[in-house]
């Protein structure tokens, strides 16, 4: 069995927003250190809990020495950690998941045809790289259509929809003419995602599966457990881990998928991290994703994924965040806040875990 660090190791994070901040968090309580990196300037969530981070460039490779010789092992917060920083700490220290891993999550096209490769369904795709392409890719796939680009999107961004082939010039042109893939539209029963967890003697553990309410394409909502037929669940939990095992993944991965009318799944996406639809672990799950992350990361092998309570996990998107001394006053409710400034509207600044109440007669 590989041995794990000691308490007081130091583990780097790559990324420095409220994904690094909950691990940093998870890791001092098992007595582990976060030492963060990123090319944002102090301020971000992760520096109010863990604040000597190294801020440089990507590509400033004299700080990426540095930042090797000061961690132990090495994980990342967000997946679009440029690849040659990844590669170039890769080469010092262990860094989990892969940047093999990485490099796939970073690009729809790549990702969608791996994800293919491992005889997992997705919706119907194809690379678009002109207007020319894309009106050739509508034709195939037909409309209505999500034009998407390849890199760089999150939350519902770098998309646009397309009825017809009249939307063509005007979705090429909102894209800025960048890389795409063409997504025929899923009409879908509902979202769920699972999160597998894979520790480096290849045990691997699914948290129960969750089911998830997007608007504008941001999370709003993730219940556990879900209302899906327990063999939906199970379906879902076999994909995580067919891809997982294809990748020999060491840490996270977070699967999300659409449920069809009919039962059936199909993967839109996955993320080599922790995930916002995991967030309901930290209140009622006998292990939190972030702690899971921790274990993985150190050697330590992977604590119980049992449901301790029905949930509803909710972002507290803007706004909303003024809204936390009211939640509080909630027995149930667990308010987690990201120390962000601004609260900008959709943008992310914590979230709260409703948590089923509790039959009195069942504690009697
Ligand atoms: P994404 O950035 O790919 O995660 O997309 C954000 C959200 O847009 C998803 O959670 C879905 O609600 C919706 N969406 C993305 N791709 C498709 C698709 N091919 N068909 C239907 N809805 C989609």
């Amino acid at each position: 069995m590989a041995s794990s660090l000691p308490p007081g190791a130091v583990i780097g994070m790559l990324g420095a927003g409220q994904l690094g901040r909950m691990t940093a968090l998870a890791a001092a309580r098992l007595g582990y250190r976060v030492l963060g990196f990123s090319d944002r300037p102090l301020g971000e969530p992760l520096d109010q809990v863990s604040p000597d981070r190294i801020v440089a460039a990507w590509d400033d490779e004299a700080a990426l020495a540095r930042f090797a010789d000061r961690v132990d092992v090495i994980g990342y917060e967000f997946e679009n950690v440029p690849v040659h920083a990844a590669r170039f700490l890769e080469a010092r220290v262990p860094l989990h998941p892969t940047a093999r891993l990485l490099e796939r999550s970073q690009d729809r096209l790549i990702e969608k045809r791996w994800i293919r490769s491992c005889g997992v369904p997705t919706a119907p795709f194809a690379p678009v790289d002109s207007v020319d392409a894309l009106r050739m890719a509508l034709d195939e796939l037909g409309a209505p259509a999500i034009l998407k680009t390849r890199r760089m999107g999150y939350d519902g961004k770098g998309q646009a929809r397309l009825q017809g082939p009249e939307d063509a010039s005007a979705a090429w042109a909102a894209l800025g003419g960048a890389p795409c893939i063409l997504e025929g539209l899923v009409s879908f029963d509902c979202e769920a995602s699972v999160i597998i967890a894979s520790d480096q003697r290849g045990e691997t553990m699914c948290f129960p599966t969750a089911k998830n309410d997007h608007e504008n394409g941001i999370l709003r909502d993730s219940h556990v457990p879900s209302d899906l037929a327990p063999a939906i669940e199970h379906a879902a939990q076999d994909i995580a881990r067919a891809l997982a095992k294809d990748i020999g993944l060491v840490g996270i991965l977070a699967v999300e998928l659409f449920v069809l009318p009919d039962g059936t799944l199909m993967v839109n996406e996955v993320a080599p991290r922790t995930h916002n639809s995991g967030h309901w672990t930290q209140d009622a799950c006998e292990t939190s994703q972030f702690e899971q992350h921790v274990r993985a990361l150190v050697g330590l092998p992977l604590g119980p994924v049992g449901l301790t309570r029905p949930v509803t996990m909710h972002n507290l998107l803007g706004d909303e965040v003024l809204d936390a001394p009211r939640l509080l006053a909630d027995p149930d409710a667990r308010v987690h806040l990201y120390g962000k400034g601004t609260p900008r509207p959709g943008r992310k600044m914590g979230h709260v875990n409703l948590l089923a109440k509790q039959d009195p007669a069942a504690s009697a």
